[in-house]
């Protein structure tokens, strides 16, 4: 097998298309080479060697040693310079580069090949002695920290003393004589902490670094983002060697990172920062504040130090011209990175930038109507899941808002929690239910799990581009960075701002958008929905089969659900419209009672409140199907608890206080979820469902007879597991629909069909499909009943499932598609054979996760039905599906 992949210099041994061999960084090095791009010659060790690595003990064998000196000999040959030459050596940067980019892999170590001698050999072809020793000293620092994983302390400490002893402010103060005392330095505080002196072989140097790279991608770091991210330990990384390019080598040269377009809000605007006489990782290390790469964003920032368009015209055309080339080139919005030496400038990165929802969708459209991509295309880029960002609220332009401070409006959105100042607290207290802000001065890989967990996260340092703000954007978490008047007392859990003090523990807002940072909670308001949103949402329902209904009970949810674009209503849970206070101890009255007659005066007080919630629910979604699930629950949640709700319902039923206590001690159930509920209410107390289906059938003749406009019950029966069952409750909601049509001199079209959530109506859907016009899978209880695992229970054990793999994601999020869903594409086709013109859906939380809408498109359900904020995100989800 071939290892190494070459590129530059008029060579490019992989493309855009070798991502899975090359790792992104790799492929598209080697893209941007061949469609002529100025990029530092290189080459990169494919993923593939990955595996081979940890086959052979973390070693090297000699064919990819081989391999290697080909690829060295390549740079070479393109630069004209020699590696470990004394006289013009030649430099690389070691890089790793995975197919999806990955923080908590290696850090990218630059000037590899610099030792005591070469340095010489680097000052006298540059003429310039400063910058040779700036370069060696930084190597030594980036080499020990990433490489050794040696204390970067000392080092810093170093360099601080350094600057301190010489009264210099800037790292850029230090002269080449400084430079070459902070080298020895540095060589010693090598030595003394691994015991060996930093080494001088160019090729020990070079195969330290790849073999760091490899390393890596078993680091805690590295196995903490892939499972957060669903990423397979099968992937590897690929590791990228690539000839130096140098920004540091006076005020000609530059480094910096730029967006094709805006990343937060998705403009049409070059979008990034640089620095002038700079190396690598300055710009998003916080070392010195970057400049804006535009007028315009320097201008808007209200921003005096030039922008690279003011203060390197024509640099900055010609990196204009790039960012063109590139975004028609891959048809999207790319995220660069690029290095000006001496006047010329130099690619060094190019992907699909990372961006907010809000951009995602904006520049889907933008890019449609541009004609750069298709409609359909539009609609396949914007993830259904990152739509959750837009759906949320913000915060209430009107509310009262006590600000502290105000950084950089890192990742858009709105948060308020307790404010905590390191990452394992964060993680503690979200694990215990609580919302928190993390605080930090500037994050590093390290608190990916606290930043996971945080509704938000404020930083002191740090740019648009800075980790923090990378991470949160692409986590959906609000962050504001940079707020540069804060400061952070992480031991004794306090910042101060403004003379006031944030302990751990207080409540703190931050507007991701804005860049505010408040004290207390702030309060907010609903996300606007027409514009982008509303256009892709349109392009979305062009494309998509499967209908998309909402679960909801009340009016306010069910207008919330049309808003959103809900054509129906796929569960409507009763029970729910029966915890209301007003009716509750009518409920608890009816359950209470000793006998049929005792239930039937409590339940003539719940037939017109049940019908006039029908009615508001009807009226909101006129035209529309509605599926009413007749009560679920175990009996028992509605029972009283305290003496005085004894003592109300006692007060109404006329009856004893001891002997509703009695009644309800007998109510008591070893095992609830599988006990006296579903359809079992409805075949021992029918009069229950019979009120019920009174209470839909006046409530729909009522509505149709104001608005002219009836809407189309589906009477659904719960926890089916024989058609008998289904048969005898039909029988009751017949019976109840002819007596109410006779009495009101009207009729209406309805259904009456069921629930699929037990297996074995699964397993008997041909037969109960001959009584039920409908089936809603419940999927919910199926997983529950399927899995045998009690959904309330689980927390405690599902995540170690997850963890070891037994199932790839929590099965109550994401459809259980190998096992549950079997059961329901059976259930489906035997539905169907008997009924063709059965109507299938799904509801429950499954109905709204995008993978198992994939599913429901594949085995041809009509429609899904989720909640009404993730209707949007069901709607797109379905079109993607359908594509
Ligand atoms: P990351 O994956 O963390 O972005 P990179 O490998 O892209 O790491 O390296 C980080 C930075 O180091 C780059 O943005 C660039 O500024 C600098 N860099 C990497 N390789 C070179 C090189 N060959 N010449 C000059 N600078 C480089
Ligand atoms: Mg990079
Ligand atoms: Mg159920």
């Amino acid at each position: 097998t071939q290892y190494v992949y070459r590129f530059g210099g008029g060579v490019s041994d992989g493309g855009r298309g070798d991502r899975n061999l090359l790792g992104g960084k790799g492929a598209n090095l080697a893209e941007m080479a061949s469609i002529g791009l100025p990029v530092p010659p290189g080459f990169t060790i494919s993923t593939e060697f990955c595996a081979v690595y940890y086959d052979e003990g973390r070693a090297f064998p000699k064919g990819l040693r081989d391999e290697v000196a080909t690829g060295i000999a390549h740079i070479e040959g393109v630069t004209g310079k020699t590696f470990g030459d004394p006289a013009d050596p030649l430099l690389v940067s070691v890089r790793s580069g995975a197919r999806a980019s990955m923080p908590g892999m290696m850090d990218t170590v630059l000037n590899l090949g610099l030792n005591d001698e070469t340095v010489q050999g680097l000052a006298a072809t540059s003429g310039d002695a400063r910058f040779a020793w700036d370069s060696y000293r930084r190597f030594i620092q980036m080499y020990s920290d990433v490489v050794l994983e040696l204390d970067h302390r000392g080092f810093e400490d170093a360099l601080d003393i350094a600057k301190e002893d010489r009264g210099y402010f800037l790292d850029t103060d230090l002269t080449a004589e400084d430079l070459q005392a902070l080298v020895a330095e540095y060589k010693g505080l090598v030595e003394a902490q691994w015991g060996k002196p930093f080494p001088q072989d160019v090729h020990d140097q070079l195969w330290g670094a790849v073999g760091a790279v490899f390393g890596s991608w078993q680091s805690e770091r590295a196995k903490v983002y892939r499972r957060l991210n669903d990423i397979p330990a099968s992937w590897g990384t690929a590791v990228n060697v690539q000839a130096m390019v140098f920004g540091n080598m006076g005020d000609t040269s530059a480094t910096g990172v730029a967006f094709t377009r805006d990343p937060a809000k998705g403009d049409r605007a070059y979008y990034g920062e640089f620095l002038i006489n700079a190396q690598g990782e300055d710009v998003v290390a916080g070392i010195r504040t970057p400049q804006y790469l535009t007028k315009a964003s320097r201008e808007a920032a209200g921003a005096k130090p030039a922008s690279m368009e003011e203060a390197m015209p024509v640099v900055f055309t010609e990196l204009a011209k790039v960012f063109d080339l590139l975004e028609n080139h891959y048809r999207d919005m790319q995220d660069i990175e690029f290095t000006v030496q001496q006047g010329k400038l130099w690619m060094l990165q190019t992907r699909s930038g990372k961006r907010t929802a809000k951009a995602a969708l904006k520049i889907a459209v933008d890019m449609a109507e541009e004609g750069l991509i298709t409609r359909e295309e539009a609609v396949a880029r914007v993830d259904p899941a990152a739509l959750d960002q837009l759906l949320h609220p913000t915060l209430d332009p009107a509310a009262r808002r006590d600000v502290l401070t105000k950084g950089l409006p890192a990742s858009p959105g709105a948060a308020s929690g307790a404010a905590v100042f390191d990452s394992d607290t964060a993680e503690k207290r979200a694990a215990a239910g609580e919302s928190v802000i993390l605080i930090r001065v500037e994050t590093s890989p390290e608190d990916i799990h606290g930043m996971h967990a945080a509704r938000g996260i404020l930083t002191a340092r740090g740019g648009m581009t800075s980790h923090a703000a990378v991470v949160a954007r692409g986590m959906g978490r609000p962050c504001v960075s940079g707020a540069g008047t804060i400061s952070i007392d992480a031991k004794a859990g306090i910042m101060r701002v403004a003379g006031r003090e944030v302990r751990e523990g207080d409540i703190v807002t931050i507007d991701g958008s804005t860049g505010e940072v408040m004290m207390g909670a702030v309060p907010t308001v609903q996300p606007e929905l027409a514009g982008d949103f509303g256009t892709l949402m349109v392009w979305a329902d062009g494309v998509r089969r499967l209908k998309v209904r909402a679960n909801a009970e009340t009016p306010l949810d069910a207008k919330v659900a049309r808003e959103f674009g809900a054509e129906g209503i796929g569960l409507c849970r009763t029970e729910h419209m029966f915890f209301d206070a007003a009716r509750i101890t009518a409920v608890r009255q009816m359950i209470l009672a000793e006998d049929e007659a005792g239930r039937r005066v409590a339940l003539e007080k719940l037939l017109p409140e049940q019908r006039a919630d029908f009615i508001q629910l009807f009226e909101v979604m006129a035209g529309l199907p509605v599926t009413i699930r007749l009560l679920d629950p175990p009996l028992h949640e509605f029972l009283p608890h305290e003496e005085a709700e004894f003592a109300e319902v006692a007060s109404a039923a006329g009856v004893d206080i001891d002997v509703l206590k009695r009644r309800a001690a007998e109510l008591h159930e070893f095992n609830p979820m599988l006990g006296h509920r579903g359809c079992r209410l409805g075949v021992t107390y029918p009069e229950i469902y019979e009120m019920q289906a009174r209470a839909i059938f006046e409530a729909a003749i009522a509505v149709a007879e104001k608005s002219g406009s009836a809407p189309i019950p589906e009477v659904m029966i719960p926890l089916v597991a024989t058609r008998r069952e289904l048969e005898l409750m039909k029988a009751v909601v017949d019976k109840a629909a002819q007596a109410v049509f006779a009495d009101k001199g009207a009729t209406i079209e309805y259904l009456v069909g069921t629930m699929i959530e037990l297996p074995r109506a699964a397993l008997m859907a041909g037969e109960i499909a001959e009584v039920g016009a409908f089936f809603s899978f419940g999927t919910n209880d199926l997983t529950q009943t399927t899995l045998g695992v009690s959904r309330d229970d689980a927390a405690r054990f599902l995540t170690t499932y997850v963890e070891r793999g037994i199932y790839a994601r929590d099965p109550f999020v994401s459809l259980d598609i190998e096992g549950v869903g079997q059961l329901i594409e059976m259930a489906a086709e035997r539905g169907r054979a008997t009924r063709p013109d059965i109507k299938l859906g799904i509801c429950g939380e499954h109905g709204g996760d995008p993978a198992s809408i994939a599913f429901c498109e594949k085995i041809g359900l009509d429609y899904v039905s989720a909640s009404p904020y993730r209707v949007p995100i069901a709607r797109l989800a379905a079109a993607q599906a359908a594509l």
